[in-house]
């Protein structure tokens, strides 16, 4: 394997001890020159607050662009909770994603066969379950302008936010959703209200046109996306890749990751521009928070994180071979009954962040 640097940004709460266990999985592939890795560590979120007063720092996003690859742990917690808006330790990671112009946020729900009982859906409704959720992330009415609260005079007011969406920023996300389609079951769904929104509408005539023109092979198809709730309730095995703006997927992927079960399970990776089949920029994190509730006490969930560092050698790293080694080890630990407090059921043997990361480890070494 090629030279490859990872920025890792650990951040706050449980994000140091689950991005822990990943560093014991890298160091393991680097002992065994399965990868040629070099890792850079940073502050992001209250832990540089603390340190330097800002979020993130300029050198940091800086590494950032020049890494192959940034792993996240999670940021935030109640101390900084009394924060203004725009001193938080989530700008830190709003930065990351608008400065890196992180524009596709990937956020697979599979469901692991072990696990099924934690849905709240029928077993036969999820078992089996994988689909991938693509979102466009720096867009849409999160952003558009105008926006704001207006004084009416006599004590009223109006809130205004404003969705729009331009032809380069629809086309842009879908080519990332179709060149996935085709490394997967080539079928497509895009998601929008084109019934009710001018966006869209130039949404569904945008990745329409350019289905017909780039992507013949991909069977695409449109649905409005209060229906694509339901049927993602209803019978989520008939998707296979959700394409859709920022609003709707903030919604429609936390519906689609509870189908599944628990947070502590669910990685993310968000993409920038493809260039020759690469990714320029991939950052990989956990959907989970901080958690500082269980923060420090070695029971936070790490699959998440790993499941992420997984993604990051799937998409940035092209290695489709070694990520699904690391998600097959994650599976046998769970099919051998191994379980963090969040996943735990009566017939399960209880274990720590530290463990479930050995445990993991110990899979993976058995393919070397
Ligand atoms: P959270 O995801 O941190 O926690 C929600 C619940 O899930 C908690 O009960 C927590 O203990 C549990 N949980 C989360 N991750 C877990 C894991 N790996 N293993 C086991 N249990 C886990 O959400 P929250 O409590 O709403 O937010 C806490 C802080 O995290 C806030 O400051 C929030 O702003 C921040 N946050 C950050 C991100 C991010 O960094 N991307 C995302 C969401 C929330």
């Amino acid at each position: 394997m090629d030279k490859k640097k990872i920025l890792i940004l650990p951040g706050d709460g449980v994000g140091p001890e689950t991005v822990n266990e990943v560093k014991k999985i890298i160091d393991f592939f680097n002992k065994k020159k399965i990868f040629n890795v070099e890792i850079e560590e940073e502050l992001v979120g209250g832990a540089c607050i603390d340190a330097f007063k800002i979020p993130i720092k300029d050198e940091t996003i800086e590494k950032a662009r020049k890494s192959d690859a940034v792993l996240l742990g999670a940021v935030g917690g109640t101390k900084w909770d009394n924060l203004p808006f725009d001193q938080r330790p989530e700008q830190g990671l709003l930065r990351l994603r608008s400065d890196l112009e992180l524009f596709a946020n990937l956020r697979p729900a599979i469901s692991f066969d072990p696990l099924i009982h934690a849905s709240s859906l029928k077993s036969e409704i999820v078992k089996g379950l994988d689909i991938l959720i693509v979102r466009e992330l720096t867009g849409g009415v999160y952003f558009g302008e105008p926006r704001g609260i207006e004084d009416l005079g006599n004590g009223k007011r109006r809130g205004l936010n404003t969705q729009v969406y331009s032809t380069d920023e629809i086309i842009r996300v879908a080519k990332v959703a179709f060149e996935l389609a085709k490394k997967r079951k080539k079928i497509l769904t895009s998601v929008e209200k084109s019934n009710v929104m001018e966006s869209g509408k130039l949404w569904r005539e945008e990745v329409e046109k350019l289905g017909k023109k780039e992507y013949p092979e991909v069977d695409l198809k449109h649905m409005y996306a209060d229906n694509c709730a339901m049927q993602l309730i209803r019978n989520p095995k008939q998707f296979d890749i959700i394409l859709t703006d920022n609003l709707f997927g903030d919604l429609l992927s936390d519906a689609a990751a509870m189908l599944t079960g628990s947070l502590g399970m669910l990685p993310s990776a968000s993409l920038g521009t493809i260039n020759n089949g690469n990714y320029l920029s991939g950052l990989y994190e956990p959907v989970h928070g901080s958690a500082p509730d269980i923060a420090g006490k070695n029971i936070a969930n790490p699959i998440a994180t790993i499941l992420s560092f997984s993604m990051m050698i799937f998409y940035s790293f092209n290695n489709k071979k070694i990520s699904q080694i690391i998600d097959n080890s994650v599976k046998k630990v769970l099919y051998k009954g191994f379980r963090t407090e969040d996943i735990m059921d009566k017939k399960s043997k209880k274990v720590g962040t530290n463990d479930m990361g050995d445990l993991i480890i110990k899979e993976i070494t058995k393919n070397f």
